[in-house]
């Protein structure tokens, strides 16, 4: 049975002095069986929030890592620094492939470093406006999985409960979402494309978000698709009330799953 997961992007937003009473609001509006949430704040206010969440079971993500250990990477942060702040880790975001230059095969071997240091990925992909005019998003997503999976052991990634988030980049923080029947479609597509790298029985195990403007009032449209286990959240993410009516509508799908006891 795949979890519900509802995951928090704030992105280059909040302070550690502001970051901490955000997230104790918001994990205390978001309670609801069955639904798996994390709060991914920037790196400086990790402490603040890991802290603000004691006692709550929501996780802790950082919003990217570097590949290496340790060394001259100056401005960088790698996984044993995160180490007693996060549990999961958001890799291949669009902002950072597009406004950081990160290719597939350097988010394969963040991908590589995350696991080892015992972090939950969560690994975004999806297509830009002019790919899916021209009717390739399926393809682009292929690729995308193709250059950070290939190679690498299915049966390690899916016991690290790897998450894969299907977010177009033109409906990324625009306004604009995707419908879903297109959310349903890409999440098929993306099993489909683990099942052609060899990941069988895992390809359906593996749990597929939405990402891309969604809100308390479009986030019915994605859970109602059964290939969909849930958003990665950006803008609304800052926002408690907004929260709160996506995890009250996540909770509604878990009971329906039969994920709530
Ligand atoms: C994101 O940051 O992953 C995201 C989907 O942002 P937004 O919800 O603002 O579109």
């Amino acid at each position: 049975m795949r979890p519900i997961v509802i995951a928090a992007n704030w992105k280059m937003n909040t302070t550690p002095a502001d970051a901490g009473e955000l997230a104790r609001t918001i994990a205390s509006r978001t309670r609801q069986a069955g639904v798996t949430r994390v709060i991914c704040p920037p790196y400086v206010s990790l402490a603040a929030v890991r802290d603000a969440l004691a006692g709550e079971e929501v996780g802790v993500g950082a919003q990217n890592v570097h590949h290496e250990l340790a060394g001259a990477y100056t401005g960088e942060v790698s996984v044993p620094m995160l180490a007693g702040l996060a549990t999961w880790v958001i890799l291949g975001h669009s902002e950072r492939r597009a406004y950081f230059a990160e290719t597939d095969a350097l988010i394969g071997k963040k991908l590589d470093r995350a696991v080892a240091g015992g972090l939950r990925p969560i690994l975004c992909v999806g297509e830009v406006l002019a790919e899916r005019e021209a009717g390739r998003e399926a393809q682009v997503v292929d690729a995308q999985l193709r250059g950070a999976l290939e190679g690498r052991d299915p049966a390690t990634l899916a016991a690290a409960g790897l998450v894969i988030a299907y977010e177009p980049v033109w409906a990324i923080g625009t306004g604009k979402n995707a419908r879903g029947a297109d959310a349903q479609a890409m999440a098929d597509a993306v099993r489909a494309s683990l099942r052609a790298l060899g990941w069988g029985s895992h390809a359906d195990a593996t749990p597929v978000l939405y990402g891309g403007s969604v809100t308390s009032a479009n986030i019915e449209e994605f859970l109602a698709e059964p290939g969909v286990d849930g958003a990665l959240i950006g803008g609304a993410s800052l926002k408690p009330d907004e929260m709160a009516g996506i995890a009250a509508r996540a909770g509604i799908t878990a009971r329906a799953r039969g994920l709530a006891s």
